[in-house]
């Protein structure tokens, strides 16, 4: 199904097609057309679906179809800066062909600019919640002339507590507006957001193109808190941890394992919110192009971040809650790239990893470091509960560290 179908203008296809894509994906030929309709929408699905496509396009051909007023016409607002800067990229690509004025409005950064581009006249504006109620009380935010309003990632913004924040921004917003949702769950606390905020909204649901527990391959590794980062050097020596997100659960934490890599001759990068817009653009852009192949991050940083191929990740400091388990290892096995998850898991981390695994309604398989290096039993996937074991799916099971073949692993995009 080509895009022209869908009701999207020559000026955007044409962009798409210099993007290279050909089709649209699911939630794109689903959620196209309804937004055009001017329907209110809940887009259930998860980063690497192409849902940030799935509202900025019908956003722009919209904008695009009706006089610029300068003032806000379309607000997007997402959890966090990296989010941000990100649907504002997809925002320029495909609006690359229109006269549209598009800014970006979060923190860590001056607010000089940001308030510039607002009194220049924008059309569509991204922003975390922070700094655009910020910006709203000192009165720069004029939301008059606002049609659509786009909450993406919904679910992470509750996690991160901006009912109240989104509150304050939507009862600025007149009520004649359009509202989709995007959010990788449904959950009770979603249902009463998109009672509060939407109009008989239409429904989209797409599965996740790949699920942590059948996609990803699982381990538990017990260590002791001093030997966390010698076994992280030792499983990094390995090359076969092609490009590594490893997670810390605090931020000095994620700069104490950097220096210990750098240390160690392994070159990283890290993310974390103390570190300045500039420097977290930088370290996303060198572990893509593989110029290092680690990236240490916080769960907050790396919310949202889209990087293709991550090859392995590695749970340093076991995740207090399942939910950030779950997120956390999404980030491999995209795109159906068998991926591999590695959790260190301490003495205090037993009740953790139950509560876990409980959620999970299936164990996690335990091995030892030299388990895993070693020509160990056959690799598998999370294992249910109950017992009996899958094995790994076609192409036969795959030795920890051995290179995966041709159809595996895609470039970092
Ligand atoms: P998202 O789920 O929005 O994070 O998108 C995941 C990735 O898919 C991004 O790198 C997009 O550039 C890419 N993408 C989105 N739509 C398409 C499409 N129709 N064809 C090919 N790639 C796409």
């Amino acid at each position: 199904m080509p895009f022209t179908t869908l009701g999207l203008g020559s000026k955007i296809t044409l962009a798409l097609k210099e993007q290279g894509y050909v089709e649209p994906t699911p939630i794109q030929a689903k959620a196209i057309p309804l937004v055009l309709e001017g329907r209110d929408l809940i887009g259930v699905a998860q980063t690497g679906t192409g849902k940030t496509a799935a509202f900025v396009l019908p956003l722009l051909e919209r904008l695009s179809a009706s006089p610029s007023t300068r003032h806000m016409r379309a607000l997007v607002v997402a959890p966090t800066r990296e989010l941000v800067v990100q649907i504002e990229e997809n925002v320029r690509a495909y609006g690359r062909h229109l006269s549209l004025h598009y800014a970006t409005v979060f923190g860590g950064v001056g607010e000089g600019p940001q308030i510039q581009a607002l009194r220049r006249g924008v059309d569509l504006v991204v922003a975390t919640p922070g700094r655009l109620i910020d910006l709203m009380e000192q009165r720069f935010v004029n939301f008059a002339d606002l049609q659509v309003l786009v909450l993406d990632e919904a679910d992470r913004m509750l996690d991160m507590g901006f009912l109240p924040p989104i509150r304050r921004i939507v009862g600025a917003i007149p009520k004649t507006r359009q509202t989709l949702l995007f959010s990788a769950t449904m959950s009770k606390e979603i249902e009463a957001v998109t009672r509060e905020f939407l109009k008989a909204p239409a429904l989209v649901e797409i599965g996740a193109r790949s699920t942590p527990v059948e996609a990803v391959t699982q381990w538990v590794v017990e260590v002791s808190m001093a030997a966390k980062v010698p076994a992280l050097v030792h499983l990094l020596k390995d090359a076969a941890l092609e490009s590594v997100l490893v997670f810390s659960r605090t931020k000095h934490g994620a700069d104490r394992i950097a220096r210990k890599l750098d240390d160690a001759g392994i070159k990283t990068a890290t993310l974390h919110s103390n570190r300045t817009q500039g420097q977290r653009i930088l370290a996303l852009k060198r572990f893509k192009s593989g110029e290092v192949r680690c990236l240490v991050a916080t769960d907050i940083a790396a919310r949202g971040i889209d990087v293709d191929g991550i090859s392995h990740v590695i749970n340093y400091d076991f995740p207090p809650q399942p939910e950030d388990y779950v997120h956390r290892i999404g980030r491999t096995g995209r795109a159906q790239a068998i991926g591999d998850a590695i959790s260190f898991v301490t003495h205090d981390d037993h009740d953790t990893l139950r509560k876990l695994e409980r959620f999970l309604g299936r164990g996690i398989p335990r091995k030892t470091l030299e388990g895993l290096a070693a020509n160990a039993p056959q690799p598998q996937r999370a294992a249910p509960a109950a017992g009996s074991w899958r094995p790994r799916g076609p192409g036969g099971p795959r030795r920890f560290g051995q290179r995966r073949g041709p159809q595996g692993r895609r470039g970092r995009t």
